[in-house]
């Protein structure tokens, strides 16, 4: 089975009837955590002899595609997890699964339980019912409700990863259009009007957060450049790069770039924050 190794021990457990009622799980990559829980909870299901990609019994394929009635995943509805979300999460785990041996909840983001929602939950994780499995997925373990993690058996599942789009959770085609719109900004950020200038992003993106997205990119190219001119293979899937020999230049650009993340978390004015960066990259131009 493929899949994280210290959710291979959650496996082990099954199989000498250790299984804890319920986990917490802190990870640096919840959607790869997510997908690897769903094969933790085939092989520990399912009725044939689990194969990866078992194709075979109908709990795997309802599985596959998010449609099993006893597997719930409960994401924040807004900035948190309601009680109401865990009242139905109740009611639905009432009947006895038909399917699979456990009702099995996930809670991703955790620590968006707010105090109504989490002592809803409490019960679940206070006075485990037989064949209810329970997995709280978080960030950060320590920001977990205690009365919670005190219950939970805690493990902490890392992604390494080098990839750009795991890095920015974004696909490649969304990156390459970001290129698209980047290659064309950075080429002309010395010749056009900051009007202009402006226009070349903000007539394509507009959302605060696709800003960002573009601006991490931009950081990723240089520093992409960066550790080419100083000879260090450095694995990025950008088919862009910013042309740059001067070293010391690309490292004032690349604190130039990372103000500009900062500020525009701050929510500074985005127009006025990408007159100032391209005024500050001219500068270093000379
Ligand atoms: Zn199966």
């Amino acid at each position: 089975m493929v899949v994280n190794s210290n959710l291979l021990n959650i496996y082990k457990q099954y199989r000498e009837k250790k299984l804890a009622h319920a986990y917490l799980i802190e990870t640096n990559n919840p959607s790869k955590l997510l997908e690897d829980l769903k094969t933790l909870i085939k092989a520990i299901n399912c009725p044939e002899e689990y194969q990866e990609k078992c194709l075979n019994c109908n709990l795997c394929n309802l599985i596959n595609k998010n449609n099993l009635p006893s597997l719930i995943t409960i994401e924040p509805d807004g900035t948190s997890i309601k009680k109401g979300q865990i009242e139905d999460l109740k009611i639905s785990f009432e009947t006895k699964p038909i399917y699979s041996k456990y009702n099995t909840y996930i809670i991703m983001n955790a620590e968006k339980l707010n105090g109504s929602s989490a002592n809803a939950m409490l019960k679940f994780v206070e006075e485990p019912t037989e064949g209810i499995l329970g997995f709280f997925i978080t960030n950060n373990k320590d920001v977990i409700i205690p009365t919670i993690k005190s219950r939970c058996q805690v493990l902490v599942a890392t992604y390494e990863s080098n990839n750009i789009l795991d890095k920015l959770n974004i696909t490649a085609e969304e990156l390459n259009n970001y290129q698209t719109i980047i290659k064309d900004y950075l080429n002309k950020i010395k010749d056009i009007s900051l009007i202009n200038n402006k226009e070349l992003i903000l007539s394509k993106i507009s959302e605060r957060k696709e800003i960002e997205t573009l601006f991490k990119i931009i950081f990723e190219i240089f520093y992409h450049n960066f550790l080419r001119n100083i000879k260090k293979d450095y694995e990025q899937n950008l088919t862009y790069v910013y042309k740059e020999e001067n070293n010391n230049k690309i490292i004032k650009q690349l604190n130039i770039i990372t103000k500009f993340l900062q500020d525009l978390s701050y929510n500074v004015n985005i127009e006025l924050l990408l007159d100032k960066f391209v005024i500050e990259m001219r500068n270093i131009h000379g």
